[in-house]
Order: C-alpha cells, then sequence, then structure tokens
C-alpha cells in the first residue's frame, strides 16, 4: 500500500466515527446557518456567546494544513461570508476567528473548523496568554528556523 492509499484509509475510518462528519451527513442534527459545495457552518451547540459558529470543509480534513490548498480559499471565503452575516445581523461589538490545531492547542474535534465567536463589550469572554520575552538575537533565530526548508 502506498502512503496516500494509506493516508486515505486512515481518513476514512476517522471520518466514520467524526461527529462533523455525521453532522455533514445530517445523521446528527445541526443549526445550520451557510452551506455551499465545499463548506458548512452551523450554530456551535455550547457557544462562547450566542450566535458563535463553526466553518467546517465537507471533506475530512484534521488540520488546517491537512486541507488541499485549492480548498482553503473556499472555506475562508465562507469565513468572511459568516463573519458578514454576523456583524450586519447580530451587530456585535467585534467577532474572533479563531482556529485550534491539534491537541496542544486545544482541538476536541479531529475534523478541522474555524469558530466565528461575536463579541460584547460588556462579555466575560477572555482571550489571553502571557507575553513571553525573546533573548538577544533569539527572534532572528527563530525567523531563520521557520523559514527553512521551503
Ligand atoms: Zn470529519
Amino acid at each position: 500500500m502506498d502512503c496516500i492509499q494509506q493516508k486515505s484509509r486512515i481518513s476514512e475510518h476517522a471520518s466514520e466515527a467524526c461527529i462533523f462528519c455525521k453532522i455533514i451527513k445530517g445523521e446528527i442534527p445541526s443549526t445550520k446557518i451557510y452551506e455551499d459545495k465545499e463548506v458548512l457552518s452551523f450554530l456551535d451547540i455550547n457557544p462562547a456567546n450566542k450566535g458563535h459558529a463553526l466553518v467546517i470543509p465537507k471533506k475530512h480534513y484534521e488540520t488546517l494544513i491537512d486541507i488541499p490548498e485549492k480548498e482553503i480559499g473556499k472555506i475562508m471565503e465562507a469565513v468572511q461570508k459568516i463573519a458578514r452575516m454576523i456583524e450586519k445581523n447580530l451587530k456585535p461589538d467585534g467577532y474572533n476567528i479563531l482556529m485550534s490545531n491539534h491537541e496542544a492547542a486545544e482541538q476536541v474535534i479531529n475534523h478541522a473548523h474555524i469558530h466565528i465567536i461575536p463579541r460584547y463589550k460588556t462579555d466575560n469572554f477572555k482571550l489571553t496568554w502571557t507575553h513571553k520575552k525573546y533573548e538577544e538575537k533569539e527572534i532572528e533565530a527563530v525567523k531563520k528556523k521557520i523559514t527553512q526548508n521551503l
């Protein structure tokens, strides 16, 4: 079995148990707010704020970089459309776009998904992180590491 075949079998197996794939197939109900050929968006049932939406590719991909380049544009277009719908019709004070990739980044469902979270000045939702410091010249070393092997 070559690598591509093996990867596609793993992906098929993963998608059988995947709650988002079941939502796409209609096996689990969802509150859909947008759908096209490649993309589905529905409301998160445990929202950070009311109107919190998820945008997912209809094909099972685990993380952002698993999504083929030719498909990512459609997904980001849908994210912008839904953000526009939320801003125009819910009139929040702002919104966050958030995507968790891998367990360490708190990805819970292993089907790539982008959160659109309406935000209000008075909400208690906080995105916080500590501001770490680079040692002298370390930022250049990190740049070198990131940009190698392109
Ligand atoms: Zn899936």
